[in-house]
């Protein structure tokens, strides 16, 4: 690692500590040359491939954006929604590949999204797998009403969906 002051190529680790849950390791270094200190942060690279093929560092916060535009007016809370944003971090890393596509992004909100709220769910899935007809929802919302055998049903079918 190149001292950030003189250049110079010669730098030792004085001290390396887990940073950001275990997701990063930080490590103060100093210059073999000049004396003086700094740090780097080392993290694994989690890349999403966007439709257009740029890619993107995989962002919790990004998820969690999303995520919280479909929960408008439902009662998500923030804290929630980090754990939503924490499980489907846990699932793209599961996949054991660097460069995630963000469709699979997309479908590992699904799932716990689905668990968190109905609403917000079919929001978001509206937006996600790209609904184009009534015909799209009611098949969602029949699918909702196998998985918890009709008990709430109703509240989803009433709830107007908003497009923004
Ligand atoms: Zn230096």
């Amino acid at each position: 690692m190149r001292c950030p002051f003189c250049k110079n190529d010669d730098t030792k680790v004085i001290d390396s500590r887990v940073a950001d849950e275990g997701q990063a390791i930080r490590r103060r270094r100093s210059c073999v040359e000049c004396g003086r200190r700094f740090s780097t942060v080392e993290s694994a690279v989690l890349a999403v491939v966007k439709r257009n093929g740029v890619t993107e560092p995989f962002s919790r916060e990004k998820v969690m954006r999303g995520v919280r535009r479909a929960c408008q007016g439902r009662h998500v809370a923030e804290d929630a929604l980090a754990k939503l944003a924490q499980q489907v971090e846990d699932t793209v890393r599961a996949s054991g590949s660097a460069e995630i596509p963000s469709n699979e992004v997309g479908l590992a909100i699904l799932g716990p999204l689905r668990d968190l709220d109905e609403v917000a769910y079919l929001r978001f899935a509206s937006v996600y797998r790209s609904f184009d007809s009534v015909e799209d929802f009611q098949r969602e919302i029949d699918d909702l009403r196998t998985a918890h055998g009709g008990v709430r049903a109703e509240a989803v079918s009433a709830e107007p969906v908003q497009s923004s």
